[in-house]
């Protein structure tokens, strides 16, 4: 059997978290959140799911570069691992640091600070775009001459680093302090306290912020989030909003040298008062309304059947169909913009509902292809449709109970 064992990346990571959660229980700490742990999943959910789809098209690309272009020819030996360990770590400092100083790229980036908690759910909170511009940076490793085999194993294993640095469980490190980047010196990386803006921008080795002047020591406790907090639980909006609030600055912005400015510039330069104009244009709310555990329970259960499908979805990848693993990405994304959708109490959730249900038959017609339940599938479509009103108030009822108007 041809098992995809990186699946079990997710309870491992679920394992930890649960640790995590314990820790901060018994010492009567609040590390968790319960909109921002769910938003903070669902992103890296969806994440994960799309890897699926763009991982062979990444390796496609440092094998074509490396054939094509590659200057040395590099075998894989002790001293090139490492090589190529100090390589990657060294790209990833100037990919991150221009993360941050950069609007485009600040535009996928963005997404990974806007949580106000800081623990484990933080490290799946990386959008599939900065997947596409790590990709650009990488593209580096080919060209000097490593194969595209030990790139990606190198991705693998550094990639998996940063995972351990999002938690505030973990105090200093004495020596290690001094050579790694740790939890305390990413927890300043997170914060939005002036003395802390911009700075460690490491992922494994703490010597590139050292030597290009991004070095903070923790200090005073970090205050973690953007330093303007978005306050959404939308999926959608926390992807683009700042895309949004560039292309309105652009928009506004007189001559090309100045629009240039705004897109390859610091992210200062993006209007200001452009996030509340969208925010009023696509009737965002800046509250968050959970506090219901009617709302807990139905989020907690979306979440859990979706990490679920994920981690069996992902394990046994290489056995579905195409269309069905469409099917499965589609249904799972319409749960993420779902769940947040719900912690906004939105009414429109319950449209998303059909879709769901819609895209769910549709794959299980793919499955089993028979007249008997295309008809089934159909006479409930047509019963939901003509109940639509009064299914959609006992609907609204069961997920928010009486508050709604
Ligand atoms: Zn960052
Ligand atoms: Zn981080």
């Amino acid at each position: 059997m041809h098992l995809n064992y990186l699946a079990l990346a997710v309870p491992f990571f679920l394992v930890f978290i649960g640790l995590e959660y314990l820790i901060s229980q018994k010492q009567g700490k609040r590390y968790f959140k319960f909109n921002d742990s769910v938003t903070n999943l669902s992103i890296g959910i969806f994440e994960r799911l799309l890897d699926v789809f763009t991982v062979g098209m990444f390796y496609y690309v440092y094998a074509y570069l490396h054939t094509r272009f590659g200057i040395f020819d590099i075998r894989p030996g002790v001293l090139l691992w490492v090589a190529l360990l100090i390589c990657t770590d060294f790209i990833w400092y100037w990919y991150h640091r221009l993360g941050h100083e950069v609007s485009l790229f600040w535009c996928a980036h963005v997404v990974h600070h806007q949580s106000e908690e800081f623990n484990y759910t933080v490290s799946a909170r990386i959008t599939v775009f900065q997947a596409f511009i790590r990709t650009g940076f990488w593209a580096i490793l080919p060209i000097i001459g490593f194969p595209p085999g030990m790139i990606t194993t190198m991705l693998l294993v550094h990639g998996l680093y940063p995972f351990f640095i999002h938690t505030r469980t973990i105090g200093k490190l004495g020596i290690l302090e001094y050579i790694l980047v740790t939890p305390s010196h990413h927890r300043v990386h997170h914060a939005s306290n002036p003395k802390y803006l911009d700075k460690n921008y490491g992922d494994m080795f703490i010597i590139w912020d050292k030597l290009f002047g991004t070095f903070q020591k923790e200090e005073e406790e970090p205050v973690y989030g953007l330093t303007k907090p978005l306050q959404s639980n939308s999926f959608l909006w926390q992807h683009f909003h700042f895309i949004l609030e560039m292309i309105y600055t652009v928009r506004r912005t007189d001559g090309w040298k100045n629009k240039f400015k705004v897109v390859f510039g610091k992210p200062d330069y993006v209007d200001p008062g452009a996030r509340e104009e969208l925010e009023s244009r696509f009737l965002i709310q800046n509250h968050e309304k959970t506090e219901m555990s009617k709302l807990y329970n139905y989020v907690l259960w979306q979440i859990a059947v979706t990490l679920m499908l994920l981690f069996t979805f992902l394990l046994f990848e290489n056995y579905v169909p195409a269309a069905i693993q469409v099917g499965i990405a589609l249904l799972i994304l319409l749960t993420l913009i779902n769940c947040g959708a719900i912690m906004e109490q939105k009414q429109w959730v319950f449209y998303l509902e059909f879709a769901r249900y819609g895209v769910l038959g549709l794959i299980l017609l793919y499955t089993w292809p028979s007249p008997l339940l295309f008809s089934c599938e159909l006479i409930l479509l047509l019963t939901a449709v003509y109940f639509q009103a009064g299914l959609k108030q006992q609907y609204l009822k069961l997920v928010y109970g009486e508050l709604e108007p």
